[in-house]
């Protein structure tokens, strides 16, 4: 309605911009600046995760208080990992099980609420979460498990269109942010564990009718505007026989966007399947043969085309499930250098160039890495090839390859929650976890819906006292400045401010503030559940608020193994927490 209006005034205004209503391409750029709202994943598409406000800092926090919490209801719980939006008064999140809330942002009441009719079969592989919606217009638009797309209108939750993204009876299956630009909703997949094909999609937000895709492993064929458009690689360079057909490399993570040079980033997950032999990567080979790219890569793509512009492989030869797809954050360091830095499961914290994805730097952020002895020059790891599972055919029964101790385990260094980079310190903070795994090798055909891994394993923790590590990491001089402990896994999300704190949730139910600088902990609050939800920060009527959801779950009781054991007396449940610093205690002491 008021799109038909605007339009029709532009029309009549021939030297006017043609303006949309709602959320424009504008907003999103401006979504770090503008502190009265968030509409974006990360708090900006560089993935940030950083607020310029400072009415709320180290010396008042302490007056941080609760103004409002929302349950989501329902017998449906599990982990809560979404972001919130706010925009217009509303604030929108997303819960397990593909349901999308719409929530007055003053009392926390409820507007409406949208549920995804998921059908039987699914196979979400590591719980039945939502990272979050993304805002376009007079639309929000989130992905569903059973791997569709929906926009919904924001003030009714109506329907506008809702499209399939993928087959979900082949294991794929959708959980991340969408990521908007220039009018397009681009989004990956999800299923690396069972042989689907990574892949980004980008769709005209008006319709929801496909513009471009781009997999991303090599061989397979992109399309733009319905045509073919060019191959991924080139077939065969890096992947044996037909094995790049089911090769994995799940963009499960959602993509970040670089404005200063027009870039889409998104990672790649793992190659499948995880038994590296069978994809020639278990031994070095002539030149890069075992490499499967662009599986456990990093890959930079032209947002109006979906052509790829540059990649860079964290784990060639990849064989420990070391997805590549840990979120690439945009900035600019201490010395003025346009960068980009990831955080990998593999252990390692990187920094590319952002003109070209090129190799700067990296650097170990969790201890005890077994699979590589460090990273060469030219950015490819040093491989320690004793350390590599085992390949079954070399076995009597070539039943189960030999058995190593794998450090960090596959859930990774970091997983994908998301760190946060201050604009004020130049540091990054890191959520990481100090753990490793026995894992092997075992023989696997390709089944269509059947998990296609090939390997066994045991999560194990490296320390008695604590997992979770949360680190400050300078992302110039490489260096670890500090580690905040805590005994289970952290999976949440963190965000920074310029009142010098660092928010982040863990799985015992602390929503916690750190000082910036020595992480020392200044703040915190019992949510009730874990928190592995993203908090943001925002500010309405001269007052900043702080809001973080709660909700213990994800991939950890799932597949943590003697971890999972450990942390089984945690609760569920599925609160949306909202805080804020009363004007009147903004200057108290
Ligand atoms: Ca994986």
């Amino acid at each position: 309605m008021n799109r038909f209006i605007t339009v029709v005034a532009a029309g009549l205004m021939a030297t006017a911009s043609v303006a949309i209503a709602g959320v424009t391409e504008e907003d999103l750029k401006n979504d770090t600046a503008n502190t009265s709202q968030v509409v974006t994943n990360g708090m900006g598409r560089h993935l940030q995760r950083f607020s310029p406000l400072e009415t709320l800092n180290k010396d008042n926090v302490k007056n941080l208080m609760p103004a409002w919490a929302f349950s989501l209801g329902g017998e449906k719980q599990r982990g809560q990992e979404t972001q919130p939006l706010i925009y217009d008064g509303v604030m929108y999140i997303t819960g397990s099980y593909s349901r999308l809330y719409a929530i007055d942002v003053k009392s926390g009441k409820e507007i409406w609420q949208y549920d995804a009719r998921l059908p039987e079969g699914i196979l979400p592989c590591c719980d039945v979460v939502n990272r979050g919606a993304a805002i376009y217009g007079d639309n929000i638009f989130f992905g569903t498990l059973d791997a569709r797309i929906v926009a919904l209108n924001l003030k009714t939750g109506d329907v506008v269109w809702n499209k399939k993204i993928a087959d979900y009876k082949a294991g794929y299956s959708y959980t991340a942010a969408p990521l908007i630009v220039n009018g397009l909703v681009i989004t990956g997949n999800s299923g690396g564990e069972f042989g689907i094909v990574g892949e980004v999609q980008a769709r005209d937000a008006e319709t929801g009718d496909m513009v471009w895709t781009r997999p991303v492993i090599e061989g397979h064929m992109g399309t733009l505007n319905g045509e073919e458009s060019t191959m991924t690689g080139e077939l065969n360079a890096t992947w044996p026989g037909d094995m790049w057909k089911t090769g994995g490399g799940a963009t499960w993570l959602g993509g970040s966007y670089d404005a200063e040079t027009d870039t889409i980033v998104f990672g790649a997950g793992n190659p499948a399947p995880w038994n590296s032999h069978l994809r020639n990567a278990g031994t070095p080979t002539e030149g890069n043969k075992g490499d499967n790219l662009y599986a456990s890569s990093r890959i930079g793509m032209d947002p109006a085309t979906g052509e790829i512009k540059w990649h860079y492989q964290t784990t060639p030869r990849e064989g420990w499930d070391y997805d590549g797809v840990n979120e690439v954050v945009a900035f600019t360091d201490k010395s003025g250098n346009k960068r980009f830095a990831t955080a990998d499961r593999n252990g390692f914290f990187y920094v590319l160039n952002r003109e070209d994805g090129k190799f700067v730097g990296a650097t170990p952020f969790v201890k005890d890495i077994t699979w590589a002895t460090g990273i060469d020059d030219t950015g490819r790891p040093i491989f320690d090839e004793a350390n590599r599972p085992g390949n079954p055919a070399d076995t009597a029964d070539g039943k189960k390859g030999e058995v190593i101790f794998a450090s960090p385990s596959f859930l990774g260094g970091k997983n994908w929650m998301p760190m946060a980079f201050s604009q004020k310190t130049g540091n990054f903070y890191v959520p990481s976890n100090e753990w490793g795994m026995d894992i092997w090798n075992e023989p696997i055909t390709y089944k269509k819906g059947a998990a296609y891994m090939g390997a066994g394993f045991t999560i194990k923790p490296n320390y008695t006292d604590h997992i979770g590590s949360l680190k400050a990491v300078d992302p110039d001089t490489l260096e670890v400045k500090w580690e905040y402990k805590n005994e289970a896994p952290l999976w949440s999300g963190v965000m920074t401010t310029a009142g010098g704190l660092v928010f982040f949730g863990t799985p015992e139910g602390e929503f916690i503030a750190l000082d910036d600088e020595t992480g020392e902990k200044v703040w915190s609050f019992q949510t009730g559940s874990g928190i592995v939800g993203q908090p943001v920060t925002w500010e309405m009527d001269g007052e900043q608020y702080v809001s973080v959801i709660s909700g213990w779950g994800g991939a950890v009781p799932l597949w943590g193994g003697e971890i999972a054991k450990k942390v089984n007396y945690l609760n569920q449940g599925s609160l949306l927490w909202t805080f804020k610093l009363p004007k009147r205690l903004a200057n108290a002491n």
